[in-house]
């Protein structure tokens, strides 16, 4: 054991632990009461047909509105909603939200106005026994369309087990469709295409930093308009969407255009915003299509 290792060792070792254990702990009941007093919410960020540049979908992100922290940002609270298994409630909550919003917007502007509505969902989960109870709880109760909603998974997430594959196939034999996000970054990328149900990969943004730099170009950018070549091509191939995530700019998103990539996502295109500006996004949009 670490106390073995002698005392400093032990001193240092059990600290950290223990503040990280109690900290989870703290943690935990922030994150439960927060769920309960409603200070969850979600925001949608535009994808965008990068030829047409119309809004095609919409990815929701969740917000912590903290009383007194004011916006926490998910890079600061999922991994210790995953540690604690708030996860499952509150994605939960993401899922239906996501899905009853999907719904209203479907319903005010018609079929053809926004394609497809993707909440984020961790491999934790995927191991909830309810979880995929709770997706046909929340496209029954919302009347959201199954083929309207897409689940994003990190690699990481689909990679482990038997239970999380049964998960996914009966998810998608409800007719939701499955999207494997920061694609390219994992550990075994493609052999989860086959492995699983797959509808949609996100190219990471990490493909996408500097793809505009330089004609001939530098070797590392070189490098990321190869990889981002070969993943269209391999989804082409697969008969897989793709979105390219993290456009900064006109000429990232000039240059995916012409690698292949008919959708996108990113700053330059929108920001994650609140729902009302979408609706407006919709609205407009709307009109223009009507003219
Ligand atoms: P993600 O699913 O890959 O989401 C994309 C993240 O990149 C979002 O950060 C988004 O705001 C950010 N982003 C989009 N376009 C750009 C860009 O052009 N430049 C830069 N620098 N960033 C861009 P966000 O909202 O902070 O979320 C971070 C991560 O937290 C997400 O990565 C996702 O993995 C996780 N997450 C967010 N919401 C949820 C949720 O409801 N459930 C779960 N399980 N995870 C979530
Ligand atoms: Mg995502
Ligand atoms: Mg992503
Ligand atoms: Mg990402």
């Amino acid at each position: 054991t670490a106390k073995q290792r002698g005392k400093g060792n032990w001193v240092r070792y059990a600290d950290g632990m223990e503040r990280s254990v109690f900290a989870d702990a703290q943690v935990g009941g922030d994150l439960r009461r927060a769920l309960d007093a409603g200070e969850f919410r979600l925001v949608y960020q535009p994808l965008v047909d990068l030829a047409e540049r119309r809004l095609v979908g919409v990815e929701a992100l969740v917000r912590w509105q903290h009383p007194e922290r004011g916006l926490v940002s998910p890079a600061e609270f999922i991994p210790a909603a995953e540690r604690t298994g708030l996860i499952v409630p509150l994605g939960r909550f993401v899922l239906r939200e996501t899905c009853r919003q999907a719904a209203a917007w479907l319903a005010e502007f018609g079929p053809d106005a926004l394609g497809k509505a993707g909440p984020n969902v961790s491999v934790r989960q995927l191991h909830d026994p309810d979880f995929v109870a709770d997706v046909r709880a929340a496209l029954h109760d919302s009347g959201l369309p199954a083929d309207r909603l897409v689940l994003e998974l990190t690699e990481s997430a689909v990679l482990r087990g038997k239970q999380v594959s049964r998960v996914l196939q009966e998810v998608h034999a409800m007719g939701v469709r499955l999207a494997l996000d920061d694609f390219g970054t994992g550990e075994s990328s493609l052999s989860l295409l086959r492995a699983f149900p797959v509808a949609l990969v996100k190219l990471d943004k990490s493909f996408v930093d500097g793809i505009e730099l330089g004609e001939p170009g530098t070797a590392a950018t070189t490098a990321r308009q190869a990889v981002a070549r070969a993943v269209v091509q391999l989804a082409d191939a697969l008969g897989l969407d793709t979105i390219a995530e993290g456009i900064e700019n006109e000429e990232q998103a000039r240059r995916l255009l012409r690698l292949g990539y008919t959708v996108g996502q990113g700053y330059h295109l929108g920001r994650p915003m609140e729902a009302a500006q979408i609706t407006t996004l919709l609205a407009q949009q709307c009109r223009i299509a009507a003219a």
